[in-house]
């Protein structure tokens, strides 16, 4: 099974008296692309925040390629990573925010050259060359040198997908990358998701974008209040849904 990626089992998360993952399952596969859809508060970005280990699990485990990421509370302890071994795994993980998240005070090439340095050690030089190089993949080379005030949010948002493939990660996480933007801006940010899925990037989108899941995803999980109702290929679930719950809110977004 080393073409697991990312393994999720039982995985169970609450806040306070509020459980926001009740027992998910689910498996991604290297080069995959997994389109997650369902109602604001159904708990996508908790799943996607687990992965990445910016919330721990209360029961259940995540491995990343094979390395256990989570652990179980309740019964016997399994595995509990070191905060060092979290932060060495966390920079194999590439995580595309809402709101962009840009350092205010850094050009778009020292946004994208900063974490390589500092999370991974890169000489400077090296880590200067692969950002320009990734911004010129997201079509930003001629903006290499402006702040992200002086960008649109399309722009800031493919500096900061340019900024999470630094990274070189092995799994990219996007939550809901396009829901902060003017329509018009949509589009050119949607265009960089497919050229990565083309590319065989292996990623996790959360998204209303309905047409990109269709277009993009191998596999589309609908998750509704903390449980995957179904999954299968786009044609399946967006086309034929199982399930009243997916046909009712594939109504609503449609
Ligand atoms: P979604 O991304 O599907 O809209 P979230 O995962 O953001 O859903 O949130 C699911 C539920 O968990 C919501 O009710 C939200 O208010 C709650 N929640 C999320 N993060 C926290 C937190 N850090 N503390 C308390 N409640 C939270
Ligand atoms: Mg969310």
């Amino acid at each position: 099974m080393s073409d697991v990626m990312v393994d999720v089992r039982a995985v169970h998360k609450s806040f306070g008296q509020s459980e926001v993952l009740r027992g998910v399952h689910l498996q991604v596969r290297a080069g995959e692309v997994t389109v997650v859809i369902g109602p604001s508060g159904s708990g996508k970005s908790t799943l996607l925040r687990t992965i990445n280990h910016l919330e721990k699990v209360d029961r259940g485990h995540i491995s990343i390629d094979g390395e256990l990421l989570g652990y179980r509370r309740s019964g016997r302890r399994l595995h509990e990573l070191k905060e060092r071994d979290i932060l060495r795994q966390r920079t194999r993980i590439g995580f595309v925010f809402q709101n962009f998240n840009l350092f205010p005070h850094l050009t778009a090439l020292d946004n994208v050259s900063e974490a390589p340095v500092s999370a991974q050690g890169r000489p400077r030089r090296e880590a200067v060359e692969l950002a320009a190089r990734l911004l010129d993949r997201v079509g930003l080379a001629d903006r290499k040198d402006s702040y992200p005030r002086q960008l649109s949010g399309g722009q800031q948002q493919r500096v900061a997908i340019a900024r999470a493939l630094a990274l070189r990660p092995k799994l990219v996480l996007f939550d809901e990358p396009t829901s902060a933007l003017d329509p018009e801006l949509v589009d050119e940010v949607l265009d960089v998701i497919r050229g990565l899925a083309r590319d065989g990037t292996t990623m996790i989108v959360v998204t209303h974008e309905i047409g990109l899941a269709r277009e993009i995803a191998d596999n589309v999980v609908f998750l509704d209040a903390g449980r995957i109702v179904e999954q299968g290929p786009p044609d399946q679930v967006l086309d034929h849904p199982a399930h009243e719950r997916t046909r009712s809110f594939l109504s609503r977004v449609l």
